[in-house]
Order: C-alpha cells, then sequence, then structure tokens
C-alpha cells in the first residue's frame, strides 16, 4: 500500500530521528528483571491450572500397550494423529492436559476469540474433513468444533486419555519400546512416541506487587470467567454492566477483548505498557458461490500460496491478499525465508528497514484517523519495528478508546502497574479501584515440557534427553535424536517457522506418518538417526540460521526478545519453511529413509 503523505525515500536525518525514537521507546520499557517480572500462575492462583470446561471424571490407571503415543491435542497433535491413522496405525493414544482436543482452542475461549490468519489456510485438514470456514477469520468456537471434528473423523477419541500429564518417558531398548508413565498412575508401554505439547501453554502473571492483596474478582484470559461476566465467546457480558473493569495488558488478546468489555462494562480501564501495532482486519463471511466453486486440492494450493508469499518467494498471484502477505519482507526479520540475494547486506538492510518504517507510519497514522482524543492517540502509537511484537488486526479495538467510559492508563514510564492493593491497581501515584482484573499478560514461552523439564525423557540406556542437548537441541530435521529412538518432537525445534504455524506442524505430521509408515512396511526396529547425521544436521543450522540478534538486541522488550535479552545463537533452518518443506519431499523419495531406519 502506497503512503500518500510519506516521502518515497527516508533522508538520513529522518532514518536518524526514527531510530533514535524507537531507542528512546524502548529504554522506558526495559526492565533490569527482564523475564523475572513474571511469576507463575501457581500457589494463590492455582485456580488457572484448573479446567473450568469439563469435569475432571476418576478412571481407573491404564496399564497396556499400544502402538503410537501422541502427547498433545492440539493442532500439532491432531494433524499428526491423522496422519499416523492414514499410515495405518490402529492401536494409537492420544494424551492432553485439557479434557477434550483443541489445545489453544480449548483453553482460550474469551469474547471476541478469533484466529488472525485466514481461516482457509489455518484450519487443517478442511478437505479431509469436508469443511469450508464460514468467515474469513474465524472465531475461536468454529476452530475449536474443527479440532473435535478432525478428531472424529480420524478416530482420535478411541483409546485418548484427558486431564493427563505425562510424567516421565523411559526407552526400553530390548523391547524397543517406551514406557509412559502420567500424573493418573498410568504406566503402558508404546512403540512410537510423539510430542507436540505446544509452545504457549501455561498462563503467566505479572509480579506486580501487592497482587496477593487485591480482594476483587480476577482471571487471566486463557480461563475467562463467564459465570462472573455472563456472556459467552459472541460478547455479551451483562453481568458486567455495574462493574469497573481493570484488562492489564495490550497484546493480540487484549486487542480482542476490549471491545466487548468497553460495550458492556460500567467503566474500563485498559492497562498499556506497549502499544500494540492494530492494522486493518476486513472480516467477513465465506462466499457460498467461492466455497462451491473450490476444486479437490485447494486448501493445500492456497497454504501453499500464503506460505511461499509470507516467507519472501515468489507467487504469481496472491490468493489470501491480506496484512500478512502484505509485510513478507518485515517478518524476515523475525522468521526464516527467502533473501533478495542481489543486493548487498548493507542495500537489503537499509530497504527493509525503510519498509518498516513506512509500515508502522501507516499503522500510527491509523490510529489517528481513528482515536479521537489526540493525546491518546499518542499514547496508543506504537514506536518499534514491525516485527518486534506479535502485529495484530482489528476494526474494533481503537474505536473502543472513543468511548466515555474507556480510560487508557499508560504504565510504560513506571515499567508497568506499579502495584495492587485490595480494591485495586495503582499507577505512580494513581490508584484506579476496579471490581475486577482481567490479566491479558500472555504465556510462559517453552518449547515443549521437554526443553522446560516438566517431561523427563531418559532414551537408551537412561540418558536424560536434556542431558544430551546441554548446548542446544540435536536431532536430525528437529525430529528424532540419537540415543532416543522412536521418539519424535513436532514444533519449533532446528526446523523452520511461519505465522502460519499449523501449516508446519501439518508438513512436521505429514513427514512422520511417512517414516513411521516406512518403518512399519520395512519391519524397522527403531527409528533413530546416526550420529554423524545428527551433527550434519546441526552444521546445516549454525550455517544457514538467520542472524537476528542485533535486529532483536534493538527491538522493545517482550517474549519474541527474552524481554530485551535475546539469545545470541538462533536454532531455524534459514532457507525457510517453503525449502525445509522441500528438502523432507526430497529426502523422503531419494533414500532418505535408509539413514534412520534401523532394521538390524
Ligand atoms: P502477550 O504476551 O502478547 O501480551 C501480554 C501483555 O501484557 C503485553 O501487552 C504486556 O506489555 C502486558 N503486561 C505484562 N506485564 C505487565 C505489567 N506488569 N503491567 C502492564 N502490562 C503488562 O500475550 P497475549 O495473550 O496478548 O498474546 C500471546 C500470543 O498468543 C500472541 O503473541 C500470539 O502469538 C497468540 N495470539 C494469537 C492470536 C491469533 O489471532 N492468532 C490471538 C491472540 C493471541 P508489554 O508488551 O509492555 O510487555
Amino acid at each position: 500500500m502506497s503512503i500518500p503523505y510519506l516521502p518515497h525515500r527516508f533522508s538520513p536525518a529522518e532514518l536518524d530521528a526514527m531510530r533514535a525514537r524507537y531507542r528512546a521507546e524502548r529504554e522506558r520499557r526495559i526492565r533490569p528483571d527482564g523475564a523475572g517480572q513474571y511469576r507463575r500462575a501457581a500457589g494463590e492462583f492455582g485456580y488457572y491450572a484448573t479446567d473450568p470446561y469439563t469435569e475432571r471424571t476418576e478412571r481407573a490407571p491404564v496399564h497396556d500397550r499400544v502402538e503410537a503415543v501422541v502427547i498433545g491435542g492440539g493442532f500439532g497433535g491432531l494433524v499428526t494423529g491423522a496422519r499416523l491413522r492414514q499410515a495405518g496405525v490402529q492401536e494409537l493414544r492420544m494424551i492432553d492436559e485439557a479434557g477434550d482436543f483443541g489445545g489453544t482452542w480449548y483453553w482460550n475461549r474469551y469474547p471476541g476469540l478469533h484466529c488472525d490468519v485466514e481461516a482457509t489456510v489455518y484450519m487443517p485438514l478442511l478437505e479431509e474433513v469436508g469443511y469450508v470456514p464460514k468467515w474469513r477469520y474465524a472465531p475461536g468456537e468454529e476452530i475449536r468444533r474443527h479440532a473435535v471434528a478432525i478428531a472424529e473423523h480420524f478416530s482420535l477419541y478411541d483409546d485418548a486419555l484427558f486431564h493427563t500429564r505425562v510424567t516421565e518417558l523411559r526407552w526400553d531398548d530390548d523391547a524397543a519400546e517406551w514406557t509412559v508413565r502420567t500424573d493418573r498412575g498410568d504406566e503402558f508401554r508404546s512403540r512410537y512416541v510423539v510430542i507436540s505439547s505446544g509452545t504457549l501453554t501455561q498462563p503467566k502473571l505479572p509480579g506486580i506487587p501487592g497482587i496477593e492483596d487485591y480482594r476483587g474478582h480476577t482471571f487471566h484470559t486463557s480461563r475467562w470467567d463467564y459465570g462472573y461476566t455472563g456472556g459467552d465467546q459472541e460478547g455479551g457480558l451483562h453481568k458486567l454492566a455495574d462493574k469497573k473493569v481493570g484488562v492489564v495488558g495490550t497484546g493480540a488478546t487484549a486487542i480482542q477483548i476490549v471491545p466487548h468489555l468497553a460495550r458492556d462494562a460500567e467503566h474500563l480501564y485498559v492497562f498499556q505498557r506497549t502499544p500494540s501495532s492494530v492494522d486493518v482486519r476486513d472480516n467477513r463471511p465465506t462466499d457460498p458461490a467461492w466455497a462451491a466453486s473450490l476444486r479437490p486440492g485447494w486448501q493445500q494450493e492456497r497454504m501453499e500460496n500464503f506460505l511461499t508469499i509470507v516467507t519472501g518467494g515468489h507467487a504469481d498471484e496472491d490468493l489470501i491478499d491480506d496484512g500478512w502477505t502484505a509485510t513478507a519482507r518485515l517478518q524476515r526479520k523475525l522468521l526464516t525465508g527467502s533473501l533478495d540475494t542481489n543486493l548487498s547486506d548493507e542495500e537489503r538492510e537499509y530497504l527493509d528497514e525503510v519498509a518498516d518504517f513506512r509500515k508502522m507510519d501507516q499503522i500510527r497514522a491509523r490510529v489517528d484517523q481513528i482515536v479521537e482524543d489526540p493525546a491518546v492517540a499518542e499514547l496508543l502509537k506504537p514506536w518499534y519495528r514491525y516485527m518486534c511484537k506479535r502485529p495484530t488486526f482489528s476494526d474494533h479495538y481503537l474505536q473502543a478508546f472513543n468511548r466515555p467510559d474507556v480510560t487508557l492508563v499508560d504504565t510504560a514510564d513506571t515499567g508497568g502497574i506499579t502495584r495492587m492493593t485490595e480494591t485495586g491497581v495503582v499507577v505512580g501515584e494513581t490508584e484506579y479501584e476496579v471490581d475486577c482484573v482481567i490479566f491479558a499478560t500472555g504465556f510462559e514461552v517453552g518449547i515443549s515440557g521437554v526443553l522446560s523439564g516438566t517431561l523427563p525423557v531418559h532414551g537408551r540406556g537412561g540418558l536424560p534427553l536434556l542431558g544430551h542437548w546441554r548446548n542446544g537441541p540435536r536431532t536430525l530435521h528437529g525430529f528424532y535424536s540419537h540415543g532416543f529412538p522412536n521418539l519424535f518432537h513436532l514444533g519449533s525445534i532446528q526446523n523452520a517457522a511461519s505465522v502460519n504455524f499449523v501449516h508446519v506442524l501439518q508438513e512436521q505430521a505429514t513427514h512422520i506418518g511417512a517414516v513411521v509408515a516406512e518403518a512399519n512396511k520395512r519391519g524397522a526396529l527403531r527409528v533413530e538417526p546416526t550420529p554423524e547425521a545428527e551433527e550434519a544436521w546441526a552444521a546445516t543450522i549454525r550455517e544457514t540460521a538467520p542472524d537476528n540478534f542485533k535486529f532483536q538486541s534493538e527491538c522493545t522488550p517482550g517474549y519474541y526478545n527474552g524481554e530485551g535479552k535475546p539469545r545470541p545463537v538462533s536454532f531455524s533452518y534459514g532457507p525457510g519453511p517453503v525449502a525445509f518443506h522441500e528438502l523432507l519431499r526430497g529426502w523422503r523419495t531419494e533414500g532418505g529413509m535408509d539413514e534412520v531406519l534401523v532394521t538390524a
């Protein structure tokens, strides 16, 4: 999109001024305690660990044997379950801590919940299940129901264990199978184990002094308390009509809940530390004529088209044409993808920076167009580069600040909320009395229970996986490690990601399904890479991983950059997901299986 009032090229002085402003805004928000500023949702706040949607029922421990276990019932686990079924796996056990399938869409049910990646490319296995999304950007409930539909379609409820946490995996080399132990006393055997336990699963709370003293009502957005607010995911929070409500946080979640709270609460206080970039949403119902015109293979085509464009590749046509496909160059700053190889590093950096400034100027101009009070508009403008924070999209969020019953409280200069009292929230010297505080404060970032240590894995000879990975993950293609046979990881270890993460997970699941099918066909004893294959992949990652350290170091703090302290090395495959998926396909057809299938 062209921005008429900006010069096409920035002068050096303009670039310097912008950089200085970004630095100053970053300095205002950096906290010496970094990621240590948060606290776990435990102890007094331990009710976050309970499931408000499904009653936990007692059951006898399981002591049996299955062919494959998938840990995690979100989309990663579901697509793997589907591919394993297609690979002929009969005895398949899905396990999740939640009371049903859906992962993030099970836990998050807040009003306004939508996915901001287009439903036709985000919701997996649409053609297999025979479903066309009703909206361009699907509401959470539609997505959750689709997760359940996948589980039903592929018979994934058979043998599933819900409200169950795997506490240990131990390899038995003689039997060539895993012993799986859980917090429900289960102890069973499985030939294969797939770990797909998600990345943003544990709600986190700000470590605000006095948070325990507050006597009003509180909850985290991922455990929405409709008993207190009334209404449902579509809004209508009628019980808030006589309540003063505070929301802490202005990330992608808050952007979606604020319009509902603004409409329904007596008064809403939005406690903001860093404003999000909020772009146009433009949601609309799916055109039935378009849906009827779809031909087999349509979803894969759209997914590939989207992935190619957002990772900097060329496609003749942009089938999705939205806020993500328009910002591919900017996403490359955080994620992997193709580079303009005809440019020098300096030229590329200059073009990236200019494109970034133009985009963010457009985002800031949109705030001025929508928000009537210039002082409030000023506070809502983000001053950082586009991918420093998760970009957001809404046609209702900024508008909420034009209401007389909504107050924006900026907390940038105090590093967030100063403290909480029995009756309210204090910022600087000012106390805001509220009946309820809703924490839209996000999630702990962990690649999986394996890396956080909550799921101990012992391979051949009792070797702990975290010991094997003490200098960073060691895998072939991110899937498996030497000494840990028949164990697959799904997620973002030593591979390539995209904003449409479910697509990436689906390619991983397809690969795992193909490897298991081939292992069974050949009667392989184990699936296990050699140390040499593992080392060669580690070298590929080292050589190609993008160097985002400078970009991340200059970003405003957030969970993308360890709250201002980014890791110096990245563990992703530099050429990006399109190239990675091609590499996997080539590996499968060109004898790669011989590398990991141990038959004698
Ligand atoms: P985030 O971690 O993105 O945001 C947390 C918010 O809480 C930030 O605004 C943060 O401010 C604020 N905060 C934390 N501590 C304090 C404090 N002490 N005082 C004041 N403010 C504070 O969490 P979200 O739940 O919004 O989003 C998490 C992720 O979930 C997203 O990044 C995205 O990946 C995913 N998501 C995806 C959606 C989709 O449509 N696909 C929709 C919603 C979420 P600060 O920025 O200054 O740290």
